[in-house]
């Protein structure tokens, strides 16, 4: 009878990629300055500038991937 090895090592767990919630900012300039901020109660996505100050926010209702979108959305309103 084959013997097999009872020390299987685990596979390696997949991490949970951490989104990107920290942007460069388009207002200053400044590389990720901007945080995102989701309020899931009010469904409430901020991104705000901690180096200018500038802030935006929109509903965020169900979105995927939602300081990504968030940021998109800042930059879109900028054009
Ligand atoms: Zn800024």
């Amino acid at each position: 009878m084959g013997k097999r090895k009872s020390a299987a090592k685990p596979p390696p767990k997949k991490r949970m990629d951490k989104l990107d919630t920290v942007f460069s900012c388009p207002f200053c300039n400044h590389g990720s300055s901007v945080e995102c901020r989701i309020d899931m109660k009010n469904l409430i996505g901020e991104a705000s500038c901690r180096i200018c100050q500038e802030n935006f926010s929109t509903t965020v209702n169900g979105m995927p991937n939602l300081c990504i979108k968030l940021y998109r959305l800042l930059l879109i309103s900028l054009l």
